[in-house]
């Protein structure tokens, strides 16, 4: 079976782990999570890295430090993964979805501004599956309007936005080190930034807000979302060889747009040229022309060993959160609509070997042939 997604682990990250065993420092003090947090940070050219348990953990932590609360609104992409809208939730705020454009599968910008109203406080654009939001339009709706913009980098470690780094581009950026990211730390998560008052917030707020003056003093509530240093170690391991595992997914994704760019009616993905896509998965839409539904083609490429993966649905369409969210009932969302159910991810993960690739890709068009001929 190839696997949708599988870690890249070598003997460095055993190493480190042994490493912390040994010297006993496996809890959420000690040199890895310092040096993981100021590395990752610097990897991102920022200042502050607060490592967390989880991307979702990171998020919520990043919202609550700005001062999200019950009233406020929220605007992420109605397409994306569901712990952007959970994180938001968590907080008391109401997210407000907006659609996806059907270019890069991010977020519309051009849909930003119709939704904010006076109770919004921030925007959360998601880089989905490692391509760059444009930017440009939602920092200038932020600075018109007064918000926060808080980057969700979960997918995007070292994607770049004319030339900047995901993550560095809005108030605070928030990233998942989950096993199949970029780069894992088993579970975990950082939130980076350049706000020297916002990052020591942070790491008031995931450490229990101990009082300053006395230790067991408690004045605000507040969460354990601390990283093991067994974790940091994972990471710091992994932040090593950061270069090697881009130019991995990338040298993926050209493998795959080689062996597919003729096949008719699959949608590959695209790259901006203002981007740099770290094409964390690679999605292919299934087209109407495909001949074959995108289900079908899952169970197909199944049958032959091959594990996919289907987009993500909509927040509007997910029961835990819809009644929850923005009030706007009238509001459609025809391009994530349209995706979800044709899109599919390839497998993707970071061992993944040129012939792995190509057998997929011979698989996948002789599953077509099979279905055309079929009608003749
Ligand atoms: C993975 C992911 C998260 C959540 O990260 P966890 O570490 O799994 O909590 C949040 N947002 C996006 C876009 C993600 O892909």
């Amino acid at each position: 079976m190839i696997s949708v997604s599988e870690p890249f682990l070598g003997k460095e990250e055993l190493k480190n782990i042994i490493d912390c065993v040994k010297s006993g420092w496996i809890s959420s003090k000690g040199d890895y999570i310092k040096r993981f947090e100021a590395e990752f940070a610097g990897f991102c050219n920022l200042r502050y890295g607060v490592s967390t348990t989880s991307g979702t953990t990171a998020l919520h932590l990043a919202l609550i430090s700005l001062g999200l609360k019950k009233g406020d609104e929220v605007i992420i992409p109605v397409f994306t993964m569901v712990a952007t809208a959970f994180a938001v939730l968590y907080t008391g705020a109401r997210p407000v979805f907006i659609d996806c454009e059907n270019r890069t599968w991010n977020i519309d910008t051009s849909k930003i501004g119709e939704a904010i109203t006076p109770k919004t406080k921030a925007i959360i654009p998601v880089h989905i599956y490692g391509h760059p939001v444009d930017m440009k339009p939602v920092l200038k709706l932020a600075d018109k309007h007064n918000l926060f913009v808080v980057e969700d980098a979960a997918e995007a470690h070292g994607a770049e936005y004319n030339g900047k780094r995901c993550g560095s581009l809005g108030d605070v950026g928030c990233f998942s080190f989950y096993a199949n990211k970029i780069i894992t730390t088993g579970e975990g998560g950082m939130v980076v930034t350049n706000d020297k008052k916002l990052a020591e917030k942070a790491r008031l707020l995931k450490d229990f807000a101990h009082s300053p003056k006395k230790r067991f003093l408690h004045t605000q509530l507040a969460y354990n979302y601390k990283m093991t240093n067994m974790q940091a170690a994972i990471g710091m391991a992994q932040l090593r060889k950061i270069d090697m595992l881009l130019e991995r997914k990338r040298k993926i994704a050209a493998l795959y747009h080689r062996y597919l760019k003729d096949i008719e009616g699959l949608r590959l993905p695209i790259e901006e040229n203002w981007a740099k896509s770290v094409y964390w998965m690679y999605g292919v839409l299934i087209k109407d022309d495909f001949g074959i539904s995108r289900d079908n083609l899952k169970a197909q490429l199944l049958k032959e060993g091959v594990e996919t993966r289907d987009f993500f649905v909509p927040m509007n369409r997910q029961p835990a959160i819809k009644k929850l969210a923005s009030a706007d009932k009238k509001r459609k969302y025809p391009v994530a609509d349209y995706i979800s159910r044709r899109g599919l991810y390839l497998p993707t993960g970071l061992t993944l070997r040129e012939a792995d690739i190509l057998y997929i890709c011979d698989k996948l068009r002789k599953i077509q042939k099979r279905v055309l001929r079929r009608w003749l």
